[in-house]
C-alpha cells in the first residue's frame, strides 16, 4: 500500500474562512477538554488514598475508569445533545480530535522523554481532519469537503493517477489555508535489495550531516534566513505584547518561518537525491530525534530539521529511487575507532577530532561516526536484519509539494 499526501492551497470565500475558524475553535475546545479530563484523572491518582494532595486536585472516585478513547467518544455523543454548538462540526472530525488526544497520551506513555502532552493554544492547533470522503469529491480546481461543500483550490499539480483520495486535512498557516489530500494505492511497493555501495550518515554537530567522505553543511541562504528570523524575534521582545505593532511583526515572523520551512524542505529533498546518487545502501542511526531535540542538541536540531530528514524525506527518496535504507544501532557510534574497531572511550561534545590511542588514526569525529554507522549497516545487511528497511509492508508517507 502506498500513501501519498499532496498539498494544495485553498482559495476560500469569506463564508468558508469563517467556517474554518469555527471548526478550529470547536475542535480545539474539544481537544483541551479531553486533555483536561485525562490530566485530572491522572492527578487525582497521584497521592495516596488516605491523604490529600498538597496542591488542590479534583476528587475523582477511586473506581472511575480512565477516560480512554472509547469512553471519551461515548461521552462526546452524549455531550452533543447538551451542547448543540458541537453539532456545527462534522462528527468524524470531532472523533479525529479525540484520536489526536489519545495518540499524544499514548506517545507520552511510550516515550516519556518527548514530554507531557500540552493544552493547545490557537497557535498550536491549526488543522482538522476528515477521515471519510464523499464520492466524486475531486474536481478540476475544486474539491468537495464533507459538511462544508465545494471549495476552490489552486491546482498546483494534477491528482495522481491510479490513486484513491482517502482523507482531507485542512491546515492553517501564516500564508493561508492549505488542503492535504492523502491518496492511497493498493499497489505493492517493490522491495529494494541491498546493493554494492554503502554510506552511513551521522547527524553532525558542526555540520548538518556527515558521510564517510564529507561533512555537509546546510546552505548559506538557509542560515541567513534563520539569522533574519532571529533578528525579527529579538525586535518582537521590545514591542508591547498584544499591541498593533506586535501583531504586525508576529505575522511577519510567521511568514518568514513558513518560508524557511519551505526552503529547508526543498534543500533536504535535493540532498537526499544527492546521497542516493552516491550509494546503493544508506544507513542511519535509530535515534528518536523528537526526544533528542529536547536534550543537549535542542537548538541546532530544531533549526535544522534533522529528524524529518532522516526518518521521512530520506527513506521516501530512497524508496522512490530503489535504494536500500536501514536504521542501525545508535549506541557508542562516537566511541569506536573506524580504523581498528577499538573502543576509544567517551568524547566531550567539544572534542571535534577522533584520535585513536590504539592505532593512531586521526579524523573528524563526525566522519568517524559515519563510517561506524556504515560498517554496522554492512554487517546488519550481511546478517539480513531487514525489518526496518523501506519496502513491502511499509506505508510511505510524506507531503509531496513543491515549495514556492
Ligand atoms: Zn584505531
Amino acid at each position: 500500500m502506498i500513501i501519498y499526501t499532496y498539498q494544495y492551497k485553498i482559495k476560500p470565500t469569506q463564508q468558508q474562512i469563517r467556517q474554518f475558524e469555527q471548526y478550529l475553535n470547536i475542535c480545539r475546545s474539544v481537544y483541551n477538554f479531553a486533555h483536561a479530563e485525562r490530566k485530572s484523572w491522572l492527578e487525582s491518582r497521584k497521592s495516596q488514598v488516605d491523604r490529600c494532595s498538597i496542591i488542590s486536585e479534583y476528587i475523582i472516585p477511586a473506581d472511575a475508569t480512565y477516560p480512554g478513547y472509547n469512553n471519551q467518544a461515548k461521552a462526546l455523543t452524549l455531550a452533543k445533545k447538551k451542547f448543540t454548538h458541537l453539532k456545527l462540526v462534522n462528527a468524524q472530525c470531532l472523533q479525529q480530535v479525540l484520536k489526536r488526544v489519545d495518540k499524544a497520551w499514548n506517545d507520552f506513555f511510550k516515550i516519556p522523554d518527548r514530554g507531557f502532552p500540552r493544552f493547545k493554544s490557537k497557535n498550536r492547533f491549526r488543522s482538522f481532519i476528515f477521515p471519510q470522503l464523499l464520492k466524486n469529491c475531486l474536481g478540476q480546481g475544486k474539491v468537495k469537503i464533507p459538511s462544508i461543500g465545494w471549495v476552490r483550490i489552486r491546482q498546483s499539480r494534477a491528482y495522481p493517477v491510479g490513486f484513491v483520495p482517502k482523507q482531507f486535512q485542512v491546515v492553517k498557516r501564516a500564508s493561508g489555508y492549505y488542503l492535504m489530500i492523502a491518496f492511497q494505492s493498493e499497489e505493492k511497493v517493490p522491495d529494494a535489495n541491498p546493493g554494492k555501495l554503502s554510506i552511513g550518515l551521522d547527524a553532525g554537530i558542526e555540520s548538518f550531516i556527515a558521510t564517510p567522505k564529507e561533512l555537509i553543511k546546510s546552505p548559506k541562504y538557509l542560515r541567513s534566513q534563520l539569522r533574519k528570523l532571529k533578528i525579527l524575534q529579538r525586535r518582537l521582545k521590545k514591542k508591547t505584547k498584544g499591541s498593533n505593532n506586535w501583531l504586525k511583526l508576529q505575522k511577519r515572523i510567521a511568514i518568514v518561518h513558513e518560508k524557511v520551512a519551505n526552503s529547508r524542505k526543498d534543500w533536504q529533498f535535493k540532498l537526499a537525491h544527492y546521497l542516493c546518487d552516491q550509494a546503493d545502501n544508506i544507513f542511519v542511526e535509530d535515534i528518536d530525534y523528537k526526544s533528542w531535540s529536547k536534550g543537549l542538541f535542542c537548538k541546532q536540531s530544531l533549526d535544522s530539521g534533522i529528524g524529518s530528514f532522516m526518518h521521512q524525506i530520506l527513506p521516501f527518496v530512497c524508496w522512490k529511487r530503489g535504494k536500500y535504507y536501514l536504521q542501525v544501532d545508535k549506541n557508542y557510534t562516537s566511541q569506536e575507532c573506524s580504523n581498528c574497531g577499538e573502543f576509544t572511550g567517551k568524547k566531550k561534545l567539544s572534542e571535534r577530532i577522533h584520535n585513536c590511542q590504539h592505532c593512531g588514526h586521526t579524523e573528524s569525529r563526525d566522519i568517524n561516526a559515519a563510517k561506524i554507522i556504515r560498517n554496522r549497516g554492512i554487517t546488519a545487511v550481511g546478517h539480513t536484519v531487514r525489518e526496518k528497511a523501506c519496502g513491502v509492508g511499509l506505508a510511505v508517507r510524506f507531503v509531496l509539494s513543491k515549495p514556492k
